[in-house]
């Protein structure tokens, strides 16, 4: 990964910003890691995808985060601090494809969900299509005792199975904080989504390096390039100086 300039960054946020969730965050993959085909971004497994933002998420803004959640029983809100080392899972899953499964007779060859799969899905609003949907791509070919069938032939319990061997196989994809509510003792399971945590951050701090711009090109008459240009300490001094 080369080094990020403050305006390719904030090209990427700006090119995302009209985009859909996944697909601004292959946006900004893109932009910060060139050497990767944008081709070879957009089949990589979900949990490798979130490895890899993850990984950004560490060079951009460094490895302590906060993560709010809200008490789904007594509504206490949460604020989290999280180091990306205990998000990051060490992936033990096979990155080999097609999966295979063999239960009840019936074998079948999968692969994991990726980018474009999800994009896909983006529009369906019920959780059940999608996931149908999700199956139906990404199964590669189902049979029962040497007889093929479709996937409506198949019983729920091996598509369930189907969903364990996709997240054992790709565990970074689904990534479950165990938490505990210390006005109430409520204990639950929330999901960690690094898609839309980053994208948060990433939004934050490009308003925040406009807003920046804003004053010092009022103050100084300086254009946006070479204001973008200086480093954040620089654009800091001169900030302090036009705030006194
Ligand atoms: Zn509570």
């Amino acid at each position: 990964m080369a080094a990020i300039a403050t305006a390719d960054l904030l090209t990427a946020w700006e090119r995302g910003s009209s985009q859909s969730g996944s697909r601004r965050l292959l946006t900004l993959l893109a932009a910060m890691y060139p050497e990767i085909p944008e081709q070879q971004l957009l089949k990589l497994p979900i949990g490798q995808r979130d490895g890899l933002a993850l990984e950004l998420r560490e060079i951009l803004f460094g490895s302590q985060l906060i993560s709010l959640s809200v008490c789904p029983s007594c509504s206490e809100r949460l604020e989290l601090a999280l180091d990306v080392a205990d998000i990051k899972v060490a992936s033990n899953g096979s990155t080999e494809t097609p999966l295979t499964l063999e239960a009840e007779g019936f074998e079948l060859r999968f692969r994991l969900p990726d980018s474009q799969d999800l994009m896909f899905i983006e529009a369906v609003s019920s959780i059940d299509a999608a996931r149908r949907i999700l199956l139906q791509r990404c199964l590669l070919s189902a049979s029962r005792n040497g007889q093929l069938c479709a996937l409506e032939q198949l019983p729920e319990q091996i598509l369930d199975n189907v969903d364990a061997a996709m997240s054992a196989a790709d565990p970074q994809a689904d990534v479950q904080l165990d938490l505990s509510c210390p006005a109430c003792q409520h204990s639950w399971l929330a999901t960690f989504d690094i898609a839309s945590f980053l994208w948060s951050e990433i939004s934050a701090w490009a308003q925040r390096v406009l807003n920046e711009v804003h004053l010092l090109a009022k103050a100084y008459c300086w254009c946006e390039a070479d204001i973008l240009a200086m480093s954040p300490a620089r654009r800091r001094f001169y900030l302090e100086r036009v705030l006194q």
